[in-house]
């Protein structure tokens, strides 16, 4: 055998050895696999425009949608609260998917708990599994909240949440006044962003409902559900330091998903500070980074009096300037020189590059408000947007979008795709490439495919390590997304003339 304890291969080359080759030759032999000239037929009809109409024909079937399910974006508001359990009232199976999720995103223990629905559960609902559940979470793990969502199992039997909890405190369970904050999360309705958006709603109301509010000076910000957390919650509360503001980040998963190694497992760390949620109730207004993860949290803050303000995903300069235009108009703090020293650093730096990004073409898909901040970004490059595609995109986003694109020269190329999928965006990258993608881990097929190359800027980033450290918003994410882009289309330019030698340069 190729491998042996001296010297151990990694699988990326043992698989490469004869025995291996082998015997993937004769599984699929085994299997009647097509004959090769088939499949290169077949790989080529797909990437005609006659599939891609076939292709957009489809109704009923959903092809590696570029989003999650609703709970996982409880799961990941929920952790961001001090010392709260993710608890999800459905199947073990789910929340084993949400936690592999999170964790392999961020390469960090990811907490959180199920009710263990199991058929008999599904038969006579999950009563029990909620008395018990919440009976050991509290035990066990010793949380200051419970954060509670749904899986598909509790939603398809119509469990209620707000009845079972009650019950479960009825048995002694949990005590009386113990937090547990609840949302109903149906995955067969929005995705992992309306998630998010309930269950801050629900963590808000949990310390909000029935209190009376005395208007504050102090602002809330609602980060969204975000993979890129760690490094831009921190550069948030930087500026918002550098403002001299005072304020409470809504579900700060910072220190969450980024614990040292020094000995100690932390299973609760860093988070909002439950007292300072309780006091947002207070706060002068509540901001949204992300305006399609706070739909319903904002509008609940509005209710309660506060002023409320939604953007999309702050990157690059125009969007950061309007960010802290409206911190500064809010708070009346003024913008300090040292912001604006950033900004004409991050200028300055687009300028410097300009020649190798103007004009360039890309694809992006995501979440709406990343594929939003992401367009407006490209804009401000010069660089010419050409598919802009969200699963969990909606039609007032489609329309947000179109204004986008018509608001600058660089627009006219950009075709927008509300509730499609990657399946279609490889159609459409097959049919009318860009030079470029970008996009999270899952656009390594369409790379491979098409050969367009992608850049890794949003979530989920598996296959590549600790983007999410460094932040993307504001300023100086502003540089760090300029940097990334730039690396990639200067090493595709190293690689191609590489070839021939020609424009092979040093100075680039
Ligand atoms: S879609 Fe439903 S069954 Fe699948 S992981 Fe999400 S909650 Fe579970």
């Amino acid at each position: 055998m190729p491998q042996s304890a001296e010297k151990i291969k990694d699988h990326s080359t043992l698989f490469n050895e004869p025995e291996y080759q082998k015997l993937f030759e004769n599984k699929k032999q085994f299997e009647g696999c097509h004959a090769q000239e088939v499949i290169d037929q077949q790989a080529a009809h797909i990437n005609s425009w006659e599939y891609r109409e076939k292709n957009f024909a489809r109704e009923a079937l959903v092809v590696n949608p570029a989003k999650a399910c609703q709970p996982l974006g409880a799961v990941f508001a929920g952790a961001g609260f001090e010392k709260t359990l993710a608890f999800n009232h459905g199947s073990q199976g789910c929340t084993a998917y949400f936690r592999s999720h999170l964790t392999r995103h961020f390469k960090e223990p990811c907490s959180a708990v199920s009710t263990s629905m199991t058929e008999d559960a599904a038969v006579f609902g999950g009563l029990q599994n909620m008395i018990d559940g919440l009976n050991n979470a509290y035990h066990v793990y010793k949380p200051k909240m419970i954060a509670v969502s749904t899986t598909c199992i509790a939603e398809v039997i119509g469990d209620d949440l707000n009845a079972f909890i009650r019950n479960s405190r009825e048995k002694g369970s949990i005590p009386q006044d113990f937090p547990v904050a609840y949302a109903h999360t149906p995955s067969f309705v929005g995705s992992h962003i309306t998630g998010y958006d309930n269950m801050v709603k629900a963590v808000l109301s949990n310390f909000w409902e029935g209190k009376d509010r005395t208007a504050g000076t102090k602002i809330n910000i609602i980060p969204g559900f975000d993979g890129y957390a760690v490094g831009n919650n921190r550069e948030l509360k930087r500026i918002l330091n550098e403002m001299e503001i005072e304020y409470t980040v809504i579900s700060d998963v910072s220190d969450v998903f980024d614990t040292p190694t020094d000995g100690t497992f932390r299973m609760f760390d860093g988070g909002t500070k439950l007292a300072d949620v309780e006091a947002g109730l207070n706060a002068k207004a509540t901001i949204g980074l992300q305006k399609y993860c706070s739909d319903k949290s904002l509008e609940y803050a509005a209710s309660k009096g506060q002023d409320v303000a939604a953007f999309h995903y702050p990157l690059g300069v125009g969007a950061t300037d309007e960010l802290l235009v409206k911190l500064s108009a809010l708070t009346g703090k003024p913008i300090p020189a040292s912001l604006e020293l950033e900004r004409g650093r991050l200028v300055d730096a687009l300028a410097d590059s300009n020649a190798w990004i103007h004009g360039k073409t890309f694809s992006v898909y995501g979440d709406p408000d990343f594929v939003y901040g992401m367009t407006r970004f490209l804009l401000e490059m010069g660089a010419e947007p050409i598919h802009l595609l969200a699963t969990n995109g909606s039609k007032e986003w489609a329309a947000e979008m179109d204004t986008l694109l018509k608001s600058s020269p660089y627009g006219v190329k950009g075709q927008v795709w509300a509730g499609k999928d990657l399946w279609h965006l490889r159609s459409l990258l097959a049919t009318e490439p860009s030079e470029f993608l970008i996009g999270n881990s899952y656009g390594k097929y369409l790379e491979r495919d098409l050969g367009i190359p992608l850049i890794r800027l949003t979530f989920p980033i598996f296959d590549r390590h600790h983007h999410h450290r460094f932040p993307v918003l504001g300023y100086q994410g502003g540089l760090a997304v300029l940097r990334t882009i730039l690396d990639k289309i200067l090493d595709v330019l190293d690689v191609e003339t590489a070839k021939t030698g020609i424009s092979f340069d040093l100075v680039r």
